[in-house]
């Protein structure tokens, strides 16, 4: 298992934009059809823009036609953390990652073969790694 990373509010503050701080510390939600992965498909691996963790490879990616990138499973199940989400009436399955609990957003039991899931998550919260670079995860 992974060590977390705990950071201050302020430090937080001070490492994230102001976009990023909103979705990944605020669990906001960039505007569908904005975000800077929508239709992408360059190989490599999408990790945390917070803290670096490795979070979904490209060939899981798909267009869900949602406006939101979407994946159709995390890179390891343990690489992000599922929370129930009760918010605005709805009931939803939050996704966080696991190593800084950072919003990434919500899961959808209405996704593609294999895994019937929709991991629709905000650009704002990933980060790209082209093919052949190594993750380094961010203390
Ligand atoms: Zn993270």
């Amino acid at each position: 298992m992974q060590t977390r990373l705990i950071l201050s509010d302020e430090e937080w503050r001070k490492r994230l934009t102001p976009e990023q701080y909103h979705v990944l510390r605020e669990h906001g939600t960039e505007r569908p059809g904005t975000g800077c992965f929508l239709g992408t498909q360059e190989p490599g691996t999408y990790v945390c823009a917070g803290c670096g963790n490795p979070l979904f490879r490209s060939g899981t990616k798909f267009e869900s036609g949602t406006g939101w990138p979407s994946f159709t499973e995390p890179i390891s199940p343990d690489a992000i953390v599922r929370v129930r989400d009760t918010s605005y009436g709805m009931i939803r399955t939050e996704v966080r990652c696991a190593r800084c609990d950072g919003h990434l957003g919500h899961v959808f039991p209405d996704g593609p073969p294999p895994t019937g899931e929709r991991f629709c998550m905000n650009s704002v919260a990933l980060k790209h790694l082209p093919e052949g670079v190594a993750p380094t995860l961010l203390q």
